[in-house]
């Protein structure tokens, strides 16, 4: 019998990827191609959407291509995608009538600021899991019906369509058929109420955005839509869509309550598996969707840290203190610790759990003994520091404990950092073999959803850690570190 394969889209901020995955859960393809990213204004992101679809679809066609495979040996199509970036087009033509406004994108922010002046915090919080923040696609659907000429009259004669991204790329590949959107990508809207899993009246009479406009909802593993004939000789089923961090998560097979991912890469990406319950944080984490499959929701806490990797990138391009992001292992492995030396990386301000906007980055301790290989040791200890603080306020939300945190992203490559993240948790750290966690969520959940595999039992089985880190190092001699840290984190809110 022909082989089988499951076909992973993942559509990034600033590239499309297509990963082929075989019954083993190993990859057998890669291929992934960047676009334009446009910045129009100050604080404006945008991309055109119609570059994010070939991008995706060109992509998908060469790992076919390298495979030498017949489109007939995909048994299904996953798609995961950078999650809220806002796109509005014409359901007649095709076309969309703005380019998509990215997560990024920071023009409604003014807009945001307003409705947090009208006290709308908690109502929006306790609807959808989130804080009010130009971020998610709400504002953004808003600001194109106003500013675009005939958007707004267009919209309430049903001749418009709104999605995220897994919205768009399935309309398109299923040459205009299919409006659907996931569980995972609409509790990132603002508009959908995470507990009844419906789009929100109030907040779409808030916003004023027509009912009409929206996809419909569907569980993460299930049928979507087919791909045309337009793209594939065969019309291959689309049964598996998450946004990234939610596919992130799956891909870890963190299924259970109380199982956590971190992804280190620009920023670190923070989510904790709550099971059936959508805990209120009191930290300002967010609550959302995981996923929901036969019947069943699962959500998690949200929590990110705005300069993670970044702060290497930073030692590299901004005060050279090393040549490649690896280096930064081999230099703060020269050194037992920090020398007394504490980085506080606030570059663009503070995340959860201290949240301001208006801090700075700091270099404390510094004595004459001082060395580069200090400053880089500690810049790494910033990354995890950082990560342990929303973990704390995870927990602490959740009132449940961690047994093992499982990391991806590029930095997750550095060892010392791993092992460092294990001593200050005091808790293990788990490095899958398939680092791919978000295109390998996508793909579970699509071949969940055909019987490509069986159930969860089967792919957690297969699912394989490379290296665990232990902690190798009691609390008690942690606990001075986390002092000094929280000391200078004080003194940067000072
Ligand atoms: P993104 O998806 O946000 O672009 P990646 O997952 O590709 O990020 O990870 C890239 C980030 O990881 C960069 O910020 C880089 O500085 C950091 N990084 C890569 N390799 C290492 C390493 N060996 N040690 C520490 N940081 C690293």
């Amino acid at each position: 019998m022909q082989e089988k394969f499951i076909l992973a889209f993942d559509q990034g901020t600033t590239s499309s990827r297509a990963v082929v995955y075989d019954h083993t859960g190993k990859i057998r393809a890669m291929a992934q191609k960047e676009f334009r990213q446009f910045f129009p204004q100050p604080g404006y992101v945008e991309h055109d959407p119609q570059e994010i679809y070939s991008s995706q679809v060109s992509v998908a066609a060469e790992v076919v291509a390298q495979m030498k495979i017949s489109p007939k040996a995909i048994a299904a199509i996953g798609i995961t995608n950078q999650r809220e970036t806002t796109i509005v087009w014409n359901r007649k033509t095709g076309k969309p009538v703005y380019r998509a406004i990215v997560w990024q994108d920071r023009r409604t922010a003014g807009y945001c600021d307003e409705l947090k002046k009208q006290g709308l915090q908690k109502m929006i919080a306790r609807k959808t899991g989130l804080e009010i923040d130009a971020y998610f696609s709400a504002t953004k659907i808003k600001w194109i019906l106003d500013h675009v000429k005939g958007a707004r009259q267009a919209a309430e004669n049903g001749e418009l369509a709104f999605g995220t991204v897994d919205s768009w790329l399935m309309w398109n590949l299923s040459n205009g058929e299919a409006h659907f959107t996931d569980v995972s990508n609409a509790s990132r809207t603002m508009l959908f109420n995470i507990h009844t899993l419906q789009w929100d009246e109030d907040l779409l009479k808030l916003f004023d955005i027509p009912a009409a406009m929206l996809p419909e909802v569907k569980s993460n593993s299930t049928l979507f839509t087919r791909t045309s004939g337009l793209i594939f000789s065969t019309k291959i089923p689309i049964t598996g869509v998450a946004g990234d961090q939610q596919a992130a998560l799956f891909g870890q097979m963190c299924i259970h309550p109380g199982m956590a991912k971190n992804t280190y890469g620009t920023g670190c990406f923070l989510m904790l598996n709550t099971g059936n319950k959508a805990v209120r944080s009191q930290n300002r984490l967010l609550t959302t969707v995981g996923w929901q499959i036969n019947g069943e929701t699962t959500y998690a806490l949200e929590g990110s840290v705005f300069v993670g990797g970044a702060v290497i990138q930073w030692l590299r391009d901004g005060i050279q203190l090393i040549k490649k992001a690896a280096d930064s292992e081999k230099a703060a492995r020269k050194v037992s610790d920090n020398g007394g030396v504490v980085f506080v990386p606030a570059f663009t301000g503070l995340g959860a759990p201290h949240w301001n906007q208006d801090a700075r980055g700091m270099i404390y301790g510094i004595t004459r003994g001082t060395t580069r290989e200090h400053i880089i040791r500690a810049a790494l200890e910033s990354i995890a520091y950082q990560s342990y603080d929303v973990m704390k306020a995870m927990q602490e939300d959740a009132a449940l404990a961690v047994h093992a945190l499982r990391v991806d992203g590029g930095a997750a490559a550095n060892n010392l950092l791993m092992q460092i993240q294990a001593d200050i948790l005091q808790t293990p750290v788990q490095r899958p073999l398939v680092l791919e966690s978000t295109s390998l969520g996508a793909a579970y959940f699509a071949g969940l959803s055909i019987g490509f595999w069986n159930d969860l039992t089967e792919i957690e089985k297969q699912w394989q850690v490379e290296k665990t880190f232990h902690p190798q190092q009691s609390a008690e001699e942690m606990e001075e570190g986390i002092k000094n840290w929280h000391q200078t984190i004080k003194r940067v809110l000072l």
